[in-house]
This record gives C-alpha cells, structure tokens and sequence, in this order.
C-alpha cells in the first residue's frame, strides 16, 4: 500500500468523478526542501515566517530575509507560495523578543504584535517584495486577525513598503515590482461573523483550524490536561467550518485551510465536500490525502458530510467518519 500511495504523490487530487482540489504544501524548515518540491503540492499554501526566526539570536536583516525568502519563492516558480507574516506569541516565542502573559494565547501574538512594531512587519513586507521581483508568486497572509481594523492597517503599511520600495528602483533593474495576493487567516471565532466585509478587502481566506479549534472550544491547544476536548471533529467546529465555506463561496473568495484537520484522511474528504478549494498540509501527508480522494466519489462525500452535520457529538462524528472510511475502502 505505501508504494502505490507514494506513485499517487506526483497524479492530481481528483475525486473518481472528476472533483479537483489542490493540495499545497506547509513550510517553514529550509531543511527537507529538495523532498518537498517532490512531494506532489502546488505550491506553498503556508510558509511559517517565524520558524527560521526562531533558532538565532537577534532578528534576521532586510536582506537576510530578502535572501531567504528568495529560496523559498524560487522554489515553486510556476506556482503561488503564501508567506505568513510573522506569527510569533502564543506558544511560539523568539529567544531575543521576550513575552511574559498570564494568557498568552490571548494575549499579544501574531498580527497583534506585528501592528505594535510596524518597524518589524515593514522590514518583513520589503523583505518579501524584494524576493518576490522577477517570480512573481508571492501571496501575503496575515495571521490572527480579528478586526476589520486590523486588516486596514496591515493593507495600509504593505501598500507603504510597496510605494517605498518602488522609489528605490536601483536594486530593482529592469524587472518591476508588483503587488502580492493579501489574505487573511480565519482561526479567531469572532471574525466568522465578519466574512462578507473582509471578502471585499482580502484575496483570500485560510483558516487556521489548529487555532480556530482551540478559540472556538475554549481549549488550549498544547494542554495535555485537557486534550480529550481538544477536538477538531467537534460538531460545533464542523458547523463553522462549513459556515465559513458558504459564505466565502458567497462572496467568492477562494479559501483553503491550513491546519492539521486538511491532512487526516476524515478531516480532508470533509473540506473537500464543504467546498474548500485548497488544503495545506506537511509534505509526508500529500501522497496519503490525494490517494484518499482518488478513491471517492464526490457525491458520496457530499452526502457524508450532510449527515455528520446532523450528529450532536464528537463521539457519534467519529464512528460514523469510521464506518464511512472503511466502506470506502
Ligand atoms: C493554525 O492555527 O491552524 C495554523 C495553521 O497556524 P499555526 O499552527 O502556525 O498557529
Ligand atoms: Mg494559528
């Protein structure tokens, strides 16, 4: 079986009667980078900015980053590689930028941060647009948003560094500097009830379903205690996942999600069915998830998801997902 699941890695994610999703690549390691151009992805769906951040001892420079960000984009040249600003706070902190909170989780992490020192997100934003010159695929993500306003000013300074940089043409040469995508990140529960108006100022939606998880079920993500509740099969987080998918598919935005749920074999056949256009995931877990999709039929999906979006339980969400998954095979 791990044979012909590695053969599937390089076929696309189409469903037996010809539904398509694309399948993209989390990243964020420079390590593993030659597999992960192997692994059979469309691009980068999530690279995670603040990972190559972590291991140093003072914040990376404008043109560490620009050289950095480079091979990264270089990589996948045909095809898009969503960079997500930096995403640090939580449980993810920098040696050389200390945070202590009673709540970290809520507390001052991702865009919150970023906002605070603009001189930090301008510097990453040039960064990016700099690598980005000549490739052309660059796609900016700003994480943790929960405020229209918060969009704003984000949109605001990558328009600044974007005007300032044009000004500097002697780095540039003959090739010209163009706008990246902007999306946002849904995995803050409030802004769910905020999707029409962001659909009129982002490109694209992605949810988070590791943070939104966590936030929507009151749960903390790395707590060993109370782990059994930390579930992304809960029917409440289905229901918003789903909810999420109609109203982007309302406004037409494209949306794909990031988190774990996209690479568990359940997990994505039910994105799939609520019509998400993407799913991101690790490069191990893509040849496993396009040979589960070549293996259904999207009706039959389709009317899977109808019926788990009735249980009232994880518990009755999963043995149904089981019995399901056998019957398919
Ligand atoms: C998420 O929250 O689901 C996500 C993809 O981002 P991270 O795990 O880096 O918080
Ligand atoms: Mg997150």
């Amino acid at each position: 079986l791990a044979d012909k699941v590695k053969k599937v890695a390089q076929l696309p994610a189409i469903t037996k009667d010809g539904q398509a999703i694309e399948l993209q690549l989390n990243a964020g390691l420079s390590s593993g980078f030659e597999y992960s151009k192997n692994s059979g992805a469309v691009g980068i769906g999530l690279y995670r900015t603040e990972i190559p951040f972590m291991n140093r001892s003072c914040f990376p420079s404008e043109s560490e980053q620009t050289e950095l960000y480079r091979q990264v984009l270089s990589a996948f040249p045909d095809q898009a590689v969503t960079m997500r600003t930096l995403d640090v706070g939580g449980d993810k902190s920098l040696p050389y930028f200390p945070i202590n909170e009673d709540n970290p989780f809520l507390g001052w992490r991702g865009i919150r941060i970023t906002l605070d020192h603009p001189e930090i997100f301008l510097l990453q934003v040039r960064a990016m647009l700099r690598a980005n010159v000549g490739l052309n695929n660059l796609e900016i993500m700003l994480p943790m948003i929960s405020s229209i306003l918060e969009v704003d000013e984000a949109t605001r300074l990558i328009n600044q560094a974007y005007y300032e940089l044009s000004g500097e043409l002697d780095f540039i040469g003959e090739e010209k500097l163009t706008r990246p995508k902007i999306g946002i990140m849904i995995e803050v529960p409030g802004i769910i009830y905020q999707l029409p108006e962001l659909a009129n100022k982002v490109d694209f939606f992605s949810v988070g379903s590791n943070d939104l998880t966590q936030y929507l079920l009151a749960v903390d993500r790395n707590n060993a205690r109370v782990s059994a509740l930390y579930n992304s099969y809960h029917p409440a987080v289905l229901r918003a996942l789903n909810h999420i998918a109609e109203q982007s598919a309302r406004s037409l935005v494209p949306l794909s999600l990031c988190g774990e749920l996209a690479s568990e074999p359940a997990g994505a056949l039910l994105l799939l069915a609520m019509g998400y256009d993407k799913l991101s995931m690790n490069a191990h877990n893509i040849a496993k998830i396009k040979w589960v999709i070549r293996h259904v039929d999207f009706h039959q999906v389709k009317m899977m998801l109808v019926h788990v979006l009735t249980l009232s339980t994880s518990k009755q969400v999963h043995s149904y997902l089981n019995e399901q998954l056998e019957q398919f095979g």
